[in-house]
């Protein structure tokens, strides 16, 4: 399909006088029109920072793009004045964070906010009757009955509440939704209500969804590419079934699913693995993995693995060095 969005050898830091953070190391993928790419990883493997950069929205003072390019349906976002990155969030590429109480004003009515978002992109004119009406409409497109409008945030449960975010979030039909855990603070039942809603949606507006996620079952639900991210790289990327089949994967990978489980198997949270995250001040100067990695041979430590291709499958370990197609 269209590709949407492509991020090329995307690296990021973030620096102050003491360190330098190097959060997101030489990134690489592309979504095509209407695909949901999961991002999948521990906490602070990189996930969140690729979503902030995209959306113009690193630190001011301390977030840096140090490499790389951000090509959204053409043009290259780094290259925009902040002007023209505002006229782009929000309306063309919109965000659904993690907790809905921090996106929400807790002063303001939903109906407010919802219309606040449309009110600050109103290339199309519209008066404040029909500002009204599409704010009604996108509560209902959500599940929340539009007479709730008047209602403050506190009035709703956790799971009304990310429906209203998720609400602000489409009301000006983006064609780039990155959805950052978007379910994690909702209990189970509503999660499945929440991400069943998400693929409703974007399947009838063709939306194309980046999944930031733990979660294996909201993974299994709901992508169609999967990047598996460590310490700033994606170290395995593939469909969801080279994921989750049972073929050649990254040791990482395998560590976090346990073992790979089939996608019939029961929603699934990442398996934890021994060790953490290496120091993003001080990464290791071979495979970042190695010091956690159980299948860690010689060169490992020494010379950082290239990406090795099998149809589409990448792997970024020395396993697969025998594999044609190895590139840095
Ligand atoms: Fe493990 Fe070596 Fe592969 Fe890194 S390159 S994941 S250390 S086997």
């Amino acid at each position: 399909s269209e590709t949407i969005l492509e991020i090329e050898n995307l690296s990021v830091v973030y620096e102050t006088d003491m360190e330098t953070v190097h959060a997101v190391n030489g990134i690489s993928f592309s979504l095509g029109k209407g695909e949901t790419l999961g991002l999948v990883g521990e906490t602070g493997a990189g996930k969140t920072t690729t979503a902030l950069t995209i959306l113009g929205l690193l630190p001011e003072r301390t977030g840096k793009i140090t490499g790389g390019a951000i090509r959204f349906e053409g043009t290259e976002l780094g290259k925009l004045s902040a002007h023209e990155m505002e006229k782009i969030r929000g309306a063309r590429i919109s965000m659904i964070f993690q907790d809905p109480m921090s996106a929400l004003n807790p002063v303001l009515t939903v109906g407010s906010q919802i219309a606040e978002a449309l009110e600050l992109h109103n290339t199309d004119g519209l008066s404040k009757k029909e500002i009204e009406k599409r704010v009604e409409e996108t509560l209902e497109m959500v599940g929340i009955p539009k007479e709730r409008k008047a209602n403050y945030p506190h009035q709703f449960s956790g799971g009304m509440r990310q429906r209203v975010v998720i609400a602000m979030a489409l009301i000006l039909s983006p064609e780039l939704l990155i959805a950052d855990e978007p379910t994690t603070a909702l209990d189970v039942t509503i999660q499945a209500q929440i991400l069943t809603m998400i693929c409703d949606l974007q399947r009838k507006y063709e939306t194309s969804v980046i999944m930031i996620t733990h979660d294996l079952g909201v993974v299994a639900e709901t992508c169609d590419k999967v990047a598996i991210v460590y310490a700033g790289e994606i170290v395995e990327y593939g469909t969801l079934s080279d994921i989750f089949n049972g073929g050649r994967h990254h040791p990482y990978t395998e560590g976090l699913f346990g073992s790979i489980p089939s996608l019939t198997e029961e929603a699934k949270r990442l398996h934890p693995i021994e060790g953490i995250l290496p120091d993003p001040t001080n990464l290791p100067r071979g495979c970042k993995f190695s010091p956690r990695c159980t299948k860690c041979m010689e060169p490992c430590s020494l010379t950082a693995p290239a990406v090795y291709e099998e149809n589409g499958h990448l792997i970024r370990c020395h396993l697969y060095r025998d594999n044609k197609g190895g590139q840095e």
